[in-house]
C-alpha cells in the first residue's frame, strides 16, 4: 500500500461534510432563491414543526434542549442553558415552562462554557451533564440524558445550514416538515440580549472545525431565519439580527418567515 491511498480521519470528515452540504443545496438554493417566506409556501405541513406534542423526548413536550440541530424536541437554549447566569436561567423556566432537562453527547456549548471557565475542553460532555443534572434536581424536574445514537446528526460534525431565531418558542427543525436541519434559538424565552448571544454561539460552531467552516461562502451562506407570529415582530427580529456583530458578517444572511400554528 503507498501512502497516496491513505486517507486520514481529517480528510475522509471533510470528504463527509462535503457530501452533507451537497445534499442540502438543492432546498437551501430554492430558500436563496425564493426567500424563507417563498419557501415555506410550499410546506403543506410547516405548523407541525411547531407542534410541542409532535416533538417530546421521551414523554415531555417542553423538554430544555440544546440548541444543537441533532436535538430537535422541546424548547431551546445552548447547552439547555448552560451559558446563562442563574438568574437568567430562571427567567427563561419562567417563560418557557419546562417539563424537564436534558444534556446530550457531543455539546459545543460544553466546549464554549469549559473555555469561559478555564476547565478542561476534554471533559465538556461530562461537565454539560452534570450541570444540568443538578439543575434538573433544582427545579424538580426529570433529567434526560442524550447519547450520541439517538442525535438527528452525524457524530462528529454539525451539518446546520441554518440557525432559527425563534419567536414563538415552538418550533423544532423538522427534515419531514421540509425545514431543513438548523440550530433553534428559542428568542421568545431569552429575550433580545441573550438570544442574539447564542446566534453568535450557534455561528462560532458551524463556521469553525466542527461545522461547516469553509464550505459556507458569500454564494452559500448560512441562514438566520427570523421565525415570528406576525409581521411587527418579524420585522422587529430582522432589525435586531441586522445589528449583530460577528466575524462571519460576509458569509451569513438573515432571513425570515412567519409561523403557521398548529389549530
Ligand atoms: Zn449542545
Amino acid at each position: 500500500m503507498g501512502q497516496s491511498v491513505r486517507i486520514s480521519h481529517h480528510e475522509n470528515q471533510l470528504a463527509e461534510k462535503q457530501k452533507s452540504f451537497e445534499l442540502q443545496q438543492p432546498l437551501m438554493e430554492q430558500i436563496y432563491k425564493d426567500g424563507f417566506a417563498g419557501y415555506v409556501e410550499t410546506l403543506p405541513n410547516l405548523p407541525e414543526a411547531f407542534d410541542l406534542a409532535k416533538h417530546r423526548l421521551d414523554n415531555h413536550s417542553a423538554c430544555i434542549c440544546c440548541m444543537d440541530e441533532g436535538t430537535p424536541w422541546g424548547v431551546h437554549a445552548a447547552g439547555s442553558g448552560l451559558l446563562l447566569s442563574a438568574e437568567e436561567f430562571e427567567d427563561y423556566t419562567h417563560m418557557a415552562k419546562p417539563d424537564a432537562i436534558s444534556s446530550h453527547a457531543g455539546c459545543g456549548a460544553g466546549k464554549i462554557y469549559c473555555q469561559q471557565h478555564g476547565l478542561p475542553e476534554g471533559n465538556s460532555d461530562q461537565i454539560a451533564r452534570q450541570w444540568a443534572e443538578a439543575t434538573a434536581k433544582k427545579y424538580g424536574l426529570p433529567h434526560v440524558h442524550i447519547p450520541m445514537e439517538e442525535m438527528q446528526r452525524p457524530p462528529d460534525f454539525h451539518v446546520a445550514r441554518v440557525c432559527y431565531y425563534d419567536g414563538t418558542g415552538r418550533l423544532n427543525n423538522d427534515p419531514a416538515v421540509g425545514l431543513p436541519s438548523g440550530f433553534v434559538v428559542s428568542r421568545s424565552h431569552l429575550g433580545e440580549a441573550r438570544g442574539l448571544e447564542e446566534v453568535k454561539v450557534a455561528a462560532e460552531i458551524i463556521f469553525g472545525q466542527h461545522g461547516f467552516g469553509e464550505l459556507l461562502t458569500k454564494d452559500q451562506p448560512f441562514v438566520v431565519a427570523a421565525v415570528a407570529s406576525d409581521n411587527f415582530q418579524l420585522q422587529q427580529m430582522i432589525e435586531e439580527l441586522a445589528g449583530l456583530e460577528h466575524p462571519y458578517v460576509d458569509r451569513l444572511k438573515i432571513d425570515g418567515f412567519l409561523a403557521k400554528l398548529p389549530k
